[in-house]
């Protein structure tokens, strides 16, 4: 183990830029806990790391309920005694005018990219504040920053997953947090939209997806910082996006 290998938690692992993460991180000596809900996914992935002499855990993790994002904690401090840095990644993007009204998908958005993130914070702040160190890193996205036709729901919580995470960073001087709001990613993501006209045009619109490895350097980059550095935001998108 290298001397300045963290303990990383990662929620949503099983595909896109989460399992990009925990590939990068674990290549670069650190030691993984990783989440989500498709446990073969998981467990393809941890098989991937451990033969290239890497060290991963994981277990199956729905963010959306407490207890879940709980047990997910208590793994990483039953095998490594700490939580340096959890990366609350998972998300969902079902886009979709609001007058289409797919209140259940307004619901899931809410409950994993906000009600999910809130819920990592719930559960890694008590351990961090013990151990007086450690760094919350919260994916948002562009849509953090901008609002887009058949966006609504998901930039509002990817706007409040900005807020919360700026309120943290002011009130927890002791604790590194991270924003990290990416551009248009090579990933699953696209797929959760049902709506078909806005699934054609979010389609075009990805056309100039970067790798998920490309967020998975920004994280690295976050990570590897001396502990008095701060990265508080990073947005990294494909060049050729307006
Ligand atoms: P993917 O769809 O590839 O990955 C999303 C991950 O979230 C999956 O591992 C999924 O795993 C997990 N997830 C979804 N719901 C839950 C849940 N209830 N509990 C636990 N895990 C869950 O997309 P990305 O990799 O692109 O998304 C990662 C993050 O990046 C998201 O927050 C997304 O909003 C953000 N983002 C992505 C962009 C892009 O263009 N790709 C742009 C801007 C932001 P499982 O289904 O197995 O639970």
């Amino acid at each position: 183990m290298k001397s300045d290998s963290k303990v990383v938690l990662v929620t949503g692992a099983s595909s896109g830029i989460g399992e990009a993460t925990v590939r990068l991180l674990a290549e670069r000596g650190h030691r993984l806990v990783m989440g989500a809900r498709r446990a073969d996914r998981l467990s393809a992935l941890a098989d991937e790391v451990r033969s290239a002499g890497g060290e991963v855990e994981f277990t199956p993790l729905d963010v959306t309920d407490l207890g879940s994002m709980q047990s997910f904690v208590d793994l990483a401090l039953e095998k490594y005694g700490r939580v340096d840095v959890i990366v609350n990644n998972a998300g969902v993007m079902p886009l979709s005018p609001l007058e289409a009204l797919k209140v259940e998908e307004w619901n899931q958005m809410i409950d994993v990219n906000l009600r999910g993130v809130l819920h990592g914070i719930a559960t890694a702040l008590p351990v961090m504040k013990r151990q007086r160190s450690g760094q919350i890193i919260n994916v948002s996205s562009t849509a953090g920053h901008r609002v887009w036709p058949s966006s609504a729901v998901y930039s509002a919580t990817k706007h409040a997953v900005v807020a919360l995470s700026e309120g943290l960073r002011q009130e927890n001087p002791d604790i590194r947090v991270t924003i990290l709001s990416p551009g248009a990613t090579q990933s699953e993501l696209a797929k959760t939209i049902t709506h078909a006209e806005t699934a054609e045009f979010v389609d075009r619109f990805r056309e100039v997806a970067i790798p998920a490895e490309a967020i998975a350097c920004a994280i690295s980059f976050a990570i590897e910082q001396p502990a008095d550095v701060d990265v508080s935001e990073m947005i990294v998108r494909p060049t050729a996006s307006s």
